[in-house]
């Protein structure tokens, strides 16, 4: 009898790493560092490295990321970013958050990504920044959106939450736009042990303004130079998070093999398989096929012990939450259409063959049933 599969196993990670990240949390509990301190400073010079960044400055969460990126940027009360509606929530937060405005556009039916060739329309004199988000662990196409900005003076804030490691013609997320956001939720890729999240830049300017805000404001302990926030990554997730990061190489490559594998063994099934841009090199953060029928399958996975899921069923221009923006359904075709149809299969780095197997013999099963021969 075939077991369960999750979505993702943070214990079948743990397993296989428990000695180190033992030794990290004794490491910062014996010194009783447990705010900044070494382990902060080392984590992000090293992964500064990892992305080939200037600059890395650690804090609370992605979300604290993305909301200090944007007060780095100067972006504020009366000014607008664009940005997709197709990712999770905390991307449009941050825009909130800093009193700005949410400008939604539509993305590419292939990749998922922001659909470079809508910018330009969606620009007003009030725009000041791009949010694109490298969805499901492939980059947007930096070099169009770029252009773009370059021309209206707009910065380009990375969302990376999902693209640890993930490149663009060879060349990391993490570095390719103005300043750039990282998710560590213990789901991510890299991920630690409770929230925690860091920005990188080649820009010390930027770095600067980051490094001043998540610590009240302040450069010396009692010198507050602005008002800032309490948004300083947790000293022992960072130590979590240094004993990971030489394996998240291996984790990648394990990803990679397992995307595709299920690129090969779902072939022919009807299913919408991922598209890759030819430039990238995704980190498959999230391997995700179209289904037009997607709510029976999921839920047939489910009630097999099949732990896909959706990522994500209602766009952000339809949630409660922003219908003081004024969108309504019909307004981004390709998003809504995606995400009535999008479904996230099980995918980590510890699945065995035998579980995706089993995730593909599901597939095979339920989709000969639904097809009209
Ligand atoms: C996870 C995620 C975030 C938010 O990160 P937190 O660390 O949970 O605050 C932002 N954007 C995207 C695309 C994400 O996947």
């Amino acid at each position: 009898m075939a077991g369960s599969i999750p979505l993702v196993d943070l214990q079948a990670q743990y397993a296989t790493i428990q000695q180190e990240i033992e030794q990290a949390l004794q490491r910062v509990i014996s010194t009783s560092q447990f705010i900044m301190g070494p382990d902060v400073a080392a984590f992000e010079a090293e992964f500064a490295a990892y992305c080939g960044a200037a600059h890395c400055v650690g804090v609370a969460s992605g979300t604290a990321a993305l909301e200090l990126a944007l007060r780095a940027c100067r972006v504020g009360p009366g000014d607008e970013v664009i940005t997709v509606a197709h990712t999770f929530i905390a991307t449009a937060e941050a825009i909130s958050a800093v009193g700005a405005k949410p400008v939604f556009v539509d993305i590419d039916p292939d990749t998922y990504n922001l659909d470079p060739s809508l910018l330009e329309q969606a620009i007003t004199p009030r725009t000041r920044a791009i949010i694109p988000v490298h969805l499901y662990g492939q980059p947007a196409d930096m070099p169009r959106i770029l252009a773009v900005a370059r021309a209206h003076d707009l910065f380009v804030i990375e969302d990376a939450a999902q693209a640890h490691g993930a490149t663009w013609d060879g060349q990391r997320a993490g570095t390719l736009g103005d300043i750039a956001c990282f998710s560590f939720y213990p789901g991510k890729n890299l991920g630690a042990y409770g929230d925690a999240g860091a920005v990188t830049t080649n820009r010390a300017d930027l770095a600067e303004q980051v490094r001043l805000l998540r610590n009240h404001g302040r450069r010396d302990k009692y010198v507050h130079e602005v008002p800032g926030f309490g948004e300083r990554i947790d000293t022992l997730q960072a130590a979590i998070l240094r004993a990971k990061l030489p394996h998240l190489a291996a984790w990648t490559a394990a990803r990679r093999r397992l995307a595709a594998r299920y690129d090969q063994l779902l072939a022919g099934m009807g299913l919408i398989l991922p598209q890759v841009a030819a430039a990238a090199d995704p980190v498959w953060h999230l391997y995700v096929v179209r289904c037009p029928d997607r709510d029976a399958l999921l839920a047939e996975l489910n009630r097999r012990g099949i732990g896909a899921g959706v990522h994500y069923p209602l766009p952000l221009h339809l949630q409660p939450a922003y219908a003081h923006l004024g969108y309504r359904a019909g307004d981004l075709p390709v998003t809504e259409r995606v995400a009535a149809e999008c479904l996230s299969l099980p995918l980590y780095p510890e699945m065995s063959d035998a579980q995706q197997d089993q995730v593909v013999a599901a597939l095979r099963e339920l989709m000969l049933q639904t097809q009209p021969d």
